[in-house]
């Protein structure tokens, strides 16, 4: 496996970060999680825009331009020969001493892996997911805004520990108003009566995938309407799904033991999962 570094390619085994990284020592950093499919990048400048715009909230210069790091994960994508791909990139503030003031690293660190990827949630696509809300909470008054894609994961994997260890396949966060906010790592939608809600992107992360859903419906006609759900929406809904660039469009068939409509994935995430493959397919950058 190859791995860019800082400029260069290198073999897994020599691709090191230092211990003095900041992005390790206090989190300090932002980061992207795209697909290639068949060597194709999915939406590669939405996620681009995105990583950039992380990292101006968080201040961070991450001294290369859109283009270059365009070109960058093209090229570790070629370099890999990978059809099928997760790729991640990350960029931290770089190399500090002790302390946790930004000033003290002159330059980031940045880059990117390419994985072999296949369907993250194998046979549940077919069943369904088991999702569990959780007690932790999502809260868009943050100093640092759920649509900030940052290196602090730890509110999402206290989610995923807490929906492990109830028997769920994905834990689904509120916010502190009581509102649905997202899951561990994806995006939620609601269908009920042949429209389709989700809420909006106040106290979640604009999810590109929820992006291209939002397209697909507009495209097949389906009303959509983006408002804060509680409970009782996620309960009496008709459908659920998730999404998200690892998990793909993904049908949620039990929450907190209750069963989503009939238990089954219904007609309208049937519809959206063969109009996103048709997306993944025909769309990307080479
Ligand atoms: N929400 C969170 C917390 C995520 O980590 C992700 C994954 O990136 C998503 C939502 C879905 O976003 P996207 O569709 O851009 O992958």
């Amino acid at each position: 496996m190859i791995i860019y570094l800082d400029g260069e390619f290198l073999p897994k085994e020599e691709a090191k970060v230092s211990v003095f990284d900041h992005g390790l020592l206090y989190g300090d950093g932002v980061f992207e999680g795209i697909r290639a499919y068949n060597g194709r990048v999915f939406r590669l400048h939405e996620h681009l825009d995105r990583l950039y715009d992380s990292a101006k909230t968080i201040d961070l210069d991450i001294g290369m331009t859109k283009e270059e790091m365009a070109e960058a994960t093209l090229e570790t994508l070629r370099r890999n020969d990978h059809r099928d791909a997760y790729i991640r990139l990350v960029v931290t503030r770089g190399v500090g001493d002790l302390g946790l003031d930004p000033l003290k690293c002159s330059k980031p660190t940045v880059f990117i892996i390419s994985a072999p990827w296949g369907a993250m949630y194998g046979d549940l696509y077919e069943k369904g997911l088991k999702a569990i809300t959780v007690s932790i909470r999502r809260n868009a008054a943050e100093a640092l805004p759920p649509n900030v894609k940052s290196l602090n994961y730890l509110n999402n994997i206290m989610a995923k520990i807490e929906a492990n260890y109830k028997g769920g396949d994905e834990a689904i966060f509120f916010d502190t108003n009581g509102y649905v906010a997202e899951g561990s790592g994806d995006n939620i939608f609601v269908v009920k009566n042949g429209t389709i809600f989700t809420p909006p992107t106040m106290n979640n992360l604009r999810g590109i995938t929820r992006m291209v859903l939002l397209e697909i419906a507009e495209e097949l006609g389906i009303p959509v309407k983006e408002q804060n759900l509680g409970f009782f929406d996620l309960y009496t809904a008709d459908e659920v799904l998730v999404t998200g660039t690892a998990a793909e469009v993904a049908p949620v068939t039990l929450i907190d033991g209750r069963k989503i409509g009939t238990g089954k994935p219904g007609p309208v995430i049937k519809q959206m999962t063969a109009a996103f493959s048709s997306k993944t397919s025909s769309e990307g950058t080479e």
